[in-house]
């Protein structure tokens, strides 16, 4: 996997690239919609690809783990073929969904032993399963294991955690070299900056992960419970340590008006639920700012979703066909949402990718910061 950089702004740490994969090449900066089950749900692999211009997807490494299992997987041919998916695929490592989703975890220096949260069996991550777990899927980008703490954790907690994640990082990459020995295939592993929301730490972190010389870097323990301000500090603490040229990915953000602000901070590549879940739950982004569906004003409302969007959805429905829909509980309207919403956010992306390339970034973060339209918090969490 290489990384390319296309171009810079000369006030901000924002830059475009490309990014080579096995399957296919990807443009930076990058929003990858969550496909937690090997499904973004309620689109099918052709909107996303063709409709939508998705060039790389997140996969969920627990939740496969769990169900259908990645020796299943590795059977039917790997996650691509599985899913029939064209594009590049991240997986997680798990170590997120361990820590927030399982029933009972327990942390030692070699891994975790964890209880399923479908059926309450006990399972055992290790940096060198994941590993394994991963190549099975045949991901493009694989993460190591990583503690994720919740927050907020002491300093001497984040420390010691932080120290652990770095040592599960070493190991994984050795193992994962070792397997590319010895694999036809090509794939890239990327260890994960923690360190809580302590500065110190996360630049001890990152200065340990860059001696791996691995293709990427992540940041990960974002969007635990934090103040948000605190997130985007976690990322600054990390400039000028992760090398300028490899691609860095923020992990689990974040709202609209945040995407331009990791980008500003040097962040090439994001994933986040929120679009997908919140358009589920009736929550939906537009240039004008979120629109709650089932709100009666939008009841006779002839106009699209959102009148600046070029999206199926946008094209061919009202507003108020879209509440009648979500108030009658009909499977279309999370369809048609979740098709808005992904498009809203891979749009900002290419807004963004734009700004930075013509050289209008600064005024871009500018325009977005004065205006701030979809900066209210979201109640469904992220
Ligand atoms: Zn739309």
């Amino acid at each position: 996997m290489t990384f390319e950089i296309q171009a810079e702004c000369p006030e901000t740490r924002a830059r475009a690239g490309l990014l080579h994969t096995p399957h296919g090449t990807i443009e930076t900066p990058v929003f990858m919609p969550v496909g937690t089950q090997a499904t973004v749900k309620g689109l099918t692999q052709k909107d996303l690809a063709a409709d939508l211009g998705v060039q790389i997807l997140l996969a969920n490494t627990y939740h496969l783990f769990l169900r259908p299992g990645h020796e299943l997987i590795l059977k039917m041919g790997g996650l691509h073929r599985f899913m029939s998916w064209p594009n590049a695929i991240l997986t997680d490592s798990g170590g997120f969904q361990v820590f927030s989703l399982s029933g009972m975890r327990k942390i030692d220096d070699g891994g975790v032993v964890f209880q399923s949260h479908l059926n309450g069996d006990l399972h055992r991550f290790t940096p060198e399963s994941t590993v394994d777990i991963q190549l099975a899927y045949g991901s493009d980008v694989l993460m190591v294991l990583d503690e994720c703490p919740e927050y907020p954790v002491s300093h001497e907690y984040a420390r010691d955690s932080m120290r652990r994640t770095v040592r599960w990082a070493t190991e994984a990459n050795h193992h994962f070299l070792r397997r590319m020995e010895t694999m036809p295939t090509r794939h890239a592993l990327f260890p994960i900056v923690q360190g809580s929301m302590f500065p110190d730490l996360r630049r001890d972190c990152a200065e340990a992960l860059v001696e791996l010389d691995t293709d990427g870097y992540a940041i990960g323990g974002l969007s635990v419970g934090e103040p948000r301000p605190l997130s985007l500090e976690a990322v600054e603490a990390t400039e000028g340590i992760l090398p300028r040229c490899k691609p860095r990915y923020a992990m689990g953000v974040g709202m609209p008006a945040e995407l331009p602000e990791y980008v500003a901070r040097g962040v090439d590549m994001m994933d986040c639920v929120l679009p997908s879940r919140n358009a589920r739950n009736g929550y939906l982004f537009t240039s004008e700012g979120r629109v709650i569906i089932k709100h009666a004003r939008y009841k006779d409302d002839e106009g699209p979703l959102d009148p600046k969007c070029t999206c199926y959805t946008c094209m061919s429905y009202s507003r108020a066909y879209l509440r009648h829909l979500f108030q009658s509980g009909e499977i279309l309207y999370s369809v048609l949402a979740t098709r808005h919403n992904i498009q809203r956010y891979l749009d900002i992306m290419r807004e963004i990718r734009h700004a930075i390339i013509s050289g209008s970034f600064p005024e871009y973060l500018k325009c977005v910061r004065s205006t701030c339209v979809e900066a209210e918090s979201s109640p469904f969490g992220s």
